[in-house]
């Protein structure tokens, strides 16, 4: 059994080039019968110096009718899941809400924070004047308060994606240090009935971890939480499914019997 990839990303997306047809070909080729693709929509996403270009703008109708045309031609054989990535910020929960409602198409929506203080942390300058620690620290805060106020979508992506950046080998992350904030941001997620992923990308970005770590999944199992899907956050075809090897006997080792599939926006769970 392979988990289908549920974080995927298409040349719908600013940051990828990767052919629909070469996706599904790759997925096939690892032994998947189902993928959701979900490319990136950050509404609102502020100019960045470094990268002044990129939008994270998606074209919706274009999406939804190119991949419908793919779903329709890879049935019954291959489940294509149409889905999206949605990029929060404090400023547009109102105005996502209103998207979500307008736009009933998706299988499976994840949220995400990529963006803090109308920074990118993808970038140095998110880190100038202030501590790794309390650029780390600013990023977990504005998580908080996405899933304190804003219910529009089924998994919280990558949580702890931020330690891919700012790192600092002397003084190395240490997940206890924001033990704390993880148990707000789960019993939030938990309580409104909505889920996480565990998103391998890290494994790829040499730092060696999932997102979000063992010791916040662990943290995110204790405290009750079951609903999980397993994506790879794949912007090239080859990367599809990777490391998912390494999921599997992390969600055994915390405690996870099912991984979740979304179909509608109505959940599954299915036996690990
Ligand atoms: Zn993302
Ligand atoms: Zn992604």
């Amino acid at each position: 059994m392979i988990f289908p990839d549920y974080h995927l990303h298409s040349s719908f997306s600013d940051d990828s080039d990767a052919n629909i047809k070469d996706i599904i070909q790759s997925a096939k080729h690892k032994g998947m019968t189902s993928i959701c693709i979900t490319d990136h929509y950050d509404m609102d996403f502020p100019v960045i110096k470094e990268a002044p270009e990129m939008k994270f703008d998606l074209d919706i109708p274009s999406y939804i009718k190119t991949l419908n045309e793919f779903k329709q031609s890879l049935a019954p054989d291959f489940d294509l899941r149409i889905g999206i990535e949605l990029g929060t910020m404090p400023n547009t929960l109102d105005k996502l809400n209103d998207f979500v409602k307008n736009n009933p198409y998706f299988d499976f929506i994840i949220a995400n924070t990529h963006i803090v203080d109308n920074m990118d942390p993808y970038y140095p300058s998110y880190f100038e004047g202030r501590s790794i620690r309390e650029g780390h620290r600013r990023y977990f805060e504005d998580e908080l308060y996405a899933v304190s106020n804003y219910d529009s979508y089924d998994v919280y992506g990558h949580l702890d994606y931020i330690l891919r950046y700012g790192r600092d080998s002397k003084n190395p992350f240490n997940p206890m240090d924001f033990m704390n904030i993880f148990e707000e941001i789960f019993k939030q997620i938990i309580t409104k009935g909505k889920g996480i992923e565990l998103n391998t990308g890290g494994l790829y970005k040499d730092l060696s971890q999932t997102h979000p770590c063992k010791d916040y999944l662990k943290l995110y199992k204790e405290l009750g939480g079951e609903i999980i899907t397993v994506g790879s956050d794949a912007h090239s075809p080859d990367r599809i499914g990777y490391g998912f090897d390494v999921a599997r006997d992390l969600l055994l080792e915390c405690g996870f019997k099912y991984y979740c599939t979304f179909k509608n926006r109505v959940l599954k769970f299915n036996t690990i």
